[in-house]
């Protein structure tokens, strides 16, 4: 069936006549702005913060339609990614009528942000090892009448707190982004069984987001500390597609509040028609500009904690009342944990503090990968804690 974004957008945002301020209604942001005399917002002539935020966020889109290689009308910029997932409740999703699709285990705002929104979530576990089921959510939705169907299907990926990939975007580009920075040639042969597992994958995506009539989005907060392609790549294939990601990670900037979605013209326009004029605050603005533009400190960051992640893996696995360290392609690690309540309330009582994750994995702690001091520091408590 052909995605149809009318037919799934809340009548009342489709109608909404937006909130205009003069200055966006005559594009005076930006350039010049300095020179001319401004009277219309009543704001106080004086001061560094007098004047209301630019409500498009102009400077920034255009860094970020730079290194993305996407156009400006692709990018929505919100007060944080929580900001883009309320959003997308806001204007796909009917209070009380309306349901979405969650793969638990996951990042837990999605279902807070669905019971703020009066929204009934419907859930489809991850697999065993962590992996999409994307037979059952196929069999999810066309178990869902015509007039039923899911609004939203959220995939975090790389997943919070598992740490895998649930989902891949483009298999075949990875390859060859990996060849290509191993020194190989772009155009490398396939192995056999990997051409097998590439269209596979391709084909589910084909099957996935054509099945579905709503919104799959994909969060991709996690996106700087993994290899894969990222799925704003596949925008173009894709009109039921939003990517989320956010400068609260590796761009070190979580205290702005400042995350992204990006998506069609269309669907970025509902968001700007829905969101608050001045959802970004002047400050934040200026802090993610610069962060944008310090691309190698940023890389360089990145490269630390993947180290420190491989450190602290190491160590994590070598406790005996450790059984499993799971693969990350994030900046934290899942651990299996023997007694994991008790050792998390030792490491907090010891002021270290991680995160306790049993009540959606059964004895599970997350530990965030920060500097490699405090990876030791952690790893002291715990053999501090074995002792004891
Ligand atoms: C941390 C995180 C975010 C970031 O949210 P912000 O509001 O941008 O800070 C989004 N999604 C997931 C899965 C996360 O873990």
């Amino acid at each position: 069936m052909e995605f149809n974004l009318e037919h799934i957008v809340r009548k009342n945002i489709w109608n909404l006549q937006p909130y205009s301020s003069a200055r966006s209604e005559f594009d005076l942001y930006g350039s010049g702005k300095k020179e001319l005399t401004l009277l219309d917002a009543n704001e106080n002539p004086k001061g560094d913060l007098n004047r209301y935020p630019d409500p498009m966020q102009s400077p920034i889109k255009q860094e970020l339609a730079k290194q993305k290689e996407i156009s400006k009308d692709q990018i929505f910029v919100g007060n944080g990614s929580d900001e883009a997932i309320d959003l997308l409740y806001r204007i796909f999703c009917e209070p009380g009528k309306d349901k979405v699709i969650l793969c638990p285990p996951t990042y837990g705002m999605y279902a807070v942000s669905a019971a703020i929104n009066d929204v009934e979530v419907l859930k489809i576990d991850l697999t065993e090892r962590f992996e999409l089921n994307i037979d059952a959510i196929l069999e999810k939705i066309s178990n869902c009448a015509e007039n039923e169907q899911p609004k939203l299907l959220w995939i975090c990926s790389p997943n919070n707190p598992t740490g895998n990939a649930p989902l891949k975007a483009d298999l075949k580009h990875d390859w060859q982004a990996q060849n290509y920075t191993h020194g190989g040639m772009m155009d490398m042969p396939f192995a056999p069984a990997f051409e097998a597992e590439m269209l596979d994958n391709q084909r589910n995506l084909d099957k996935l987001f054509g099945a579905f009539n709503g919104i799959i989005v994909v969060d991709e907060a996690y996106q700087d500390f993994t290899e894969n392609t990222s799925f704003i790549n596949r925008l173009e294939d894709y009109p039921n597609l939003v990517v989320l990601q956010t400068m609260s990670k590796a761009h070190g900037l979580a205290g702005a509040r400042v995350g992204f979605a990006f998506a069609s013209p269309e669907i970025i326009e509902l968001f700007n028609r829905t969101k608050p004029p001045y959802n970004v605050n002047e400050l934040s603005q200026k802090a993610v500009l610069t962060a944008l533009l310090q691309t190698e400190k940023k890389e360089r960051e990145i490269k630390e904690i993947i180290t420190n992640r491989d450190f602290l893996a190491e160590h994590l696995k070598s406790f005996d009342f450790i059984n499993e360290v799971y693969p990350s392609e994030a900046n934290f690690l899942l651990a299996q944990v023997e007694n994991a309540n008790e050792v998390y309330n030792y490491l907090r009582d010891n002021g270290v503090i991680i995160r306790n994750r049993s009540s959606q994995i059964k004895d599970t702690l997350r530990f965030t990968v920060g500097t490699r001091k405090e990876c030791k520091e952690v790893i002291q408590a715990l053999s501090a804690f074995k002792t004891n």
